[in-house]
């Protein structure tokens, strides 16, 4: 049977109608059945996910639409209520002495999961979420309502990318400007929001009892597997390994391109031919991507089919709908959804290889028996995602035609390269942000120019005033959402880029433990992950020198 987008529905809960079906389950467990109160509070959950996905969704498809919004803001009021819930059910199977039973139902890693739940919830906190899902649905609202003139129209941030990669250099210079002036005339909202998001996160962690937001941050993410040194050492060795690697590669295309200097808007113009851009327009990307994933494995292109013929996916731009690109999923009936803005450059290809990656391992997870194992930790999902995209480089010549092929794997590999300083920077900024929050607004941006010229010694910004005194990254939704959320992103990088060295030697073999790792989903903590998929951990010494010298070899440094 074929599922269709438009059958995928969930009931509206309210706090009452989860009230009872806890009451219902507390009971079931006073009766002695765990087992059963267990399979039943699963299947309350996958239902409840699956109508805050859907609700969330409609938001970001049109964050104009004020039922959408209505409901959104319904949604983020009833979380802290469920989490409560859940939290305390939770409690109260962890309090059983009898755990070995619990991990016979469940899995001893389930188990480590709701220990680090547990530690991160307080109905005390109840409210302070409750803020924090408002702050930054203020901060998607406004990054959203961004209009700049350029080229003869009118676009939003996601529709100013081709502009930012324009073979002209004049007319990146024009989209930076225009981007940073949004910015600098938003700049004290966006103070604001985030000055108010640090402060309320600072305060829900004193009431659970840290003496910052740093631990609790750790264990909203669940890393059961790592701490902030394990982090800190990996950023150590960005800074030592690719740093310099970086540096080398901007000052070759500086003279490869005749430039003096070599400015912040020539960064996202890797190629001197100009980046090579999709093959066609959306329909013919669709199209071509079905040959792609049949090539890539059977159970990949099978599973893309019925991702395009139920329709789980939007990737068009348009006015008023949310930025980004994300996977989200609906655990009731298994199948993903794939939301995107696309603008015509090589981003748009990014959405097939890293977005169907999450898809295709939510996919591959949605029978596992417990709701907690269908999405792994974030650094675990992240390996799905970036490693499709150089799994699927042999096949490129699919997306942007056979002669562009090896270039857009050169921008790619470089892309990759290039963001790992970024990504530790992100990092290491909110490490400092949350160790400091009495700081300032003027303060922080400080902080971030003193670490960006630290992991991005080469960024020369010009005459672009906002970022020059430390604004660039207001620009960066996770760090208002979704707080120590993007080391991940750098994680999983270099597990991919494992992958990468693996596939040069043997790609099917390299996609079959692909395959394999995407079925395991979330039933392990990240680095038994990694192993499994015979790849090093991160925090492993020198794991990305040997990617580095692979790199060198092929960029023919
Ligand atoms: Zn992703």
């Amino acid at each position: 049977m074929k599922i269709q987008f438009s059958d995928i529905a969930a009931p509206r809960p309210t706090r009452q109608t989860l009230t009872d079906s806890y009451a219902a389950l507390n009971a079931q467990l006073d009766a002695g059945d765990r087992r059963g109160a267990i399979a039943a509070w699963d299947r309350l959950r996958r239902e409840h996910e699956t109508w805050t996905a859907l609700v969330h969704l409609r938001f970001d498809q049109d964050t104009a639409d004020e039922t959408a919004k209505a409901d959104r803001d319904f949604a983020d009021a009833l979380a802290p209520e469920a989490t409560e819930m859940e939290v305390a059910l939770k409690r109260r199977l962890l309090a059983d002495p009898d755990r070995a039973d619990l991990e016979a139902i469940i899995g001893a890693h389930a188990l480590r999961l709701w220990d680090f739940d547990i530690a991160a919830f307080d109905p005390a906190i109840k409210a302070d979420l409750e803020e924090e899902s408002r702050l930054g649905a203020d901060y998607t609202a406004l990054l959203a309502s961004a209009r700049i003139e350029i080229g003869g129209e009118t676009v939003n941030l996601s529709g100013l990318g081709p502009y930012a990669e324009s073979p002209d250099r004049s007319v990146r210079h024009e989209a930076e400007q225009k981007r940073w002036a949004f910015f600098e005339a938003n700049g004290p909202e966006l103070d604001r929001i985030y000055d108010s998001l640090v402060r309320l996160r600072h305060g829900m962690a004193r009431k659970l009892g840290y003496a910052t937001y740093t631990p609790l941050g750790y264990r909203r993410l669940r890393r059961v597997d790592y701490g902030p040194d394990d982090v800190r050492r990996y950023r150590e060795e960005v800074l030592r390994r690719v740093v310099p690697l970086v540096d080398r590669l901007l000052q070759a295309r500086r003279a490869e391109n005749g430039w003096d200097r070599l400015r912040f808007w020539d960064e996202a113009f890797v190629d001197p031919a100009g980046n090579p851009a999709p093959a066609g327009d959306h329909d013919y990307l669709v199209e071509q991507a079905k040959t792609m994933f049949d090539r890539c494995h059977p159970s990949l292109g099978a599973f893309y089919r019925s991702m395009v013929d139920g329709g789980f996916m939007d990737l068009r731009n348009r006015p008023s709908k949310a930025g980004g690109g994300f996977c989200t999923s609906f655990p009731t009936q298994g199948m993903p959804f794939i939301f995107a803005n696309f603008n015509g450059t090589h981003h748009d290809i990014g959405v097939f290889t890293h977005e169907m990656g999450h898809a295709f391992q939510n996919w591959q997870s949605r029978d596992l028996h417990c709701v907690d194992y269908l999405w792994p930790t974030m650094e675990s999902a992240e390996i799905h995602s970036m490693s499709l995209e150089f799994l699927t480089y042999p096949m490129m010549g699919l997306m942007v035609g056979d002669a562009a092929a090896e270039r857009f794997r050169r921008m790619h590999l470089i892309g990759a390269l290039a963001f790992l300083p970024y990504g530790v920077c992100v990092d290491h900024f909110q490490h400092e942000v949350y160790e400091n929050p009495e700081a300032s607004p003027a303060e922080r941006h400080a902080m971030w120019r003193r670490l960006e010229k630290l992991y991005m010694p080469w960024t020369d910004y010009g005459d672009l005033g906002y970022p020059e005194k430390g604004g660039r990254w207001q620009a960066k939704h996770h760090i208002y959402a979704s707080p120590f959320y993007y080391i991940d992103y750098t994680l999983a990088q270099c597990c991919a880029m494992q992958f990468w060295v693996r596939a040069r030697r043997d790609p099917a073999g390299a996609m079959a433990d692909y395959v394999a790792l995407c079925a395991r989903g979330g039933q392990a903590p990240f680095q038994d992950l990694v192993q499994s998929a015979g790849l090093v951990s991160p925090f492993a010494d020198g794991v990305l020198a040997s990617v580095v010298r692979e790199a060198e070899a092929y960029l023919a440094l």
